[in-house]
């Protein structure tokens, strides 16, 4: 049996489970659980704190894990990222109180900067030649400045919603994460066989979320316009209405583009657009 770990608590737990059900497999994440079988899979869920699935991936305990990049960073275990999973998008970022007038990195030499995450922050002050105290603190980090702790801080914004309550400006983006699946490098030939049996659920889950179902009514005279506009993977479907000189196209969007091709579809003549969402797409 497959076993992954999951984070046991917090903003990536939600997510986690979530790929897993979309993905056909029903995980219960009841109470102080610390481990669960799955139902649609052969598969065990180890919940964990985020900061040890790394080391846990590394040491074999586990075949797979689900943690975010910048905890990978911390952790610095040898372990193969298999799969990015476009959920828990956040970015590590060093902030400054609102009324800082902030021109530059060298404002942080010699200032003290409270940071959960002590390797990413360091790497950062390093490569800028920069001299600062870290003060290490494990939760509510942007607390650190109004209290008199420390003169900046570095840590993970999501909404900037945190940030902005802490009156609290952003100036520098240390680095981009978002959920990532891992790997221990040395799964033996079974454990290989279901690990890639789940990354081929996954990928077709995530190439769906990536993309729309669209079907729209178009005059057969525009038609070539519309296919230039959504080819779709092969070629769209065209299938004749009752009204003639008229007929429906189906094809698939990008979600990134989805707006900008809707008004040229419209500027186009399409009519009727609908556009729904696409639950597995196999390639
Ligand atoms: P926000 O107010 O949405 O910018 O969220 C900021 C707070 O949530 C900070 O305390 C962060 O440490 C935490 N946070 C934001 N994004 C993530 C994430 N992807 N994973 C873990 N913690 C996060």
């Amino acid at each position: 049996m497959l076993k992954i770990a999951v984070q046991k608590n917090g903003r990536l737990n939600e997510g986690s489970l979530k790929l897993l059900k979309d993905c056909g497999i029903v995980v219960e994440n009841g109470g102080d659980k610390l481990k669960a079988v799955a139902s649609g899979f052969s598969l065990e869920v180890i919940f964990l704190r985020s900061s040890d699935i790394p080391e846990y991936v590394a040491d074999g305990v586990v075949h797979l894990g689900i943690v975010g990049e910048n905890a990978l960073i911390e952790e610095n275990a040898g372990v193969e990222v298999v799969q990015k999973l476009g959920f828990s998008r956040c970015r590590l970022s060093v902030a400054v109180p609102k009324d800082v007038a902030f021109e530059g990195l060298n404002w942080l030499d010699g200032k003290r900067i409270a940071t959960s995450y002590p390797r990413a922050t360091s790497a950062f002050l390093q490569k800028n030649n920069l001299k600062a105290n870290l003060h290490l603190i494990s939760g509510s980090v942007e607390i650190a400045p109004a209290l008199g702790l420390a003169d900046a801080v570095c840590d993970l914004v999501s909404s900037g919603n945190t940030l902005f309550s802490n009156g609290l400006k952003e100036v520098q983006t240390l680095l981009y994460s978002e959920a990532v699946l891992i790997k221990n490098k040395n799964l033996d030939a079974d454990a290989l066989f279901l690990a890639d049996q789940l990354l081929f659920r996954i990928t077709s889950v995530l190439n769906a979320r990536k993309f729309k179902y669209i079907l729209l009514n178009c005059k057969e005279a525009d038609l070539p316009q519309m296919k230039s506009l959504i080819p779709g993977m092969k070629s769209p479907s065209i299938i004749p209405l009752a009204t003639t000189g008229w007929v429906s196209l189906h094809s698939v969007i990008q979600e990134d583009d989805f707006w900008g091709v809707i008004d040229q579809l419209k500027q186009a003549g399409a009519e009727g657009i609908l556009v729904v969402p696409i639950e597995k797409m196999v390639f």
